[in-house]
């Protein structure tokens, strides 16, 4: 199964994405940690990546696009994936159809995760004190709901006019999410 996880920053996306990859048995691939690893190291691409992540700024479209193509061309992600993250403008949306229908694969759900903003706020507060990430501080937490709001969220109609957009509360407890999730699962399955 391939699916994409849309959620804004917060939502509780990552955590509900390690249940997700252990119950479908398929890679976790995070355009967040796959960019934090490009800019962890020493040359002019990490200093340009990393001068979008600590502004909370979208990378440009073609570059995690063509990190997410190099993902995808591993035997690993043979028989699904997960993508976290990813799309995050309908531009890359239109990117990653396009690498699917070129390699004759398809996409099965979309799975769009709400939560309200103040609750967005809080706990991205919390999570800059335990985790110390260093695009986790108000100015740019703000930026990355405004981009979220702005760029991402269109997608969700994308994905309704496909027919493969579900929607999950995010305001629930850990375990009723994922039970959401999971029905939403084996609808597509
Ligand atoms: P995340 O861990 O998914 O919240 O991503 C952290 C940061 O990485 C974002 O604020 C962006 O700067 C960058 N990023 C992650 N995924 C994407 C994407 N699909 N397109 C552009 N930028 C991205």
């Amino acid at each position: 199964m391939r699916l994409v996880f849309i959620g804004p920053p917060g939502a509780g996306k990552g955590t509900q994405c390690k249940r997700l990859v252990e119950l479908l048995q398929i890679p976790h691939l995070s355009t967040g940690e796959m960019l934090r690893s490009v800019k962890r190291q020493d040359t002019a691409l990490s200093r340009w990546v990393a001068s979008y992540i600590d502004a909370g700024k979208l990378a440009p479209d073609h570059l995690v696009m063509r990190i997410v193509a190099q993902k995808l061309q591993s035997e690993e992600c043979a028989n699904g994936a997960l993508f976290d993250g990813f799309p995050r403008t309908i531009i890359q949306a239109q990117l990653l159809d396009d690498y699917l229908v070129e390699n004759g694969l398809k996409l099965d759900m979309a799975l769009e995760l709400r939560v309200v903003e103040e609750e967005l706020i809080q706990r991205l507060l919390k999570r800059a004190q335990i985790d110390g990430r260093a695009d986790d501080n108000y100015e740019t937490i703000r930026e990355r709901l405004h981009v979220f709001r702005t760029q991402t969220a269109p997608l969700t109609e994308f994905y309704a006019a496909q027919g493969k957009l579900e929607s999950v509360d995010g305001m629930k407890s850990e375990q009723e999410v994922f039970a959401a999730i999971k029905a939403c699962v084996a609808k597509h399955s």
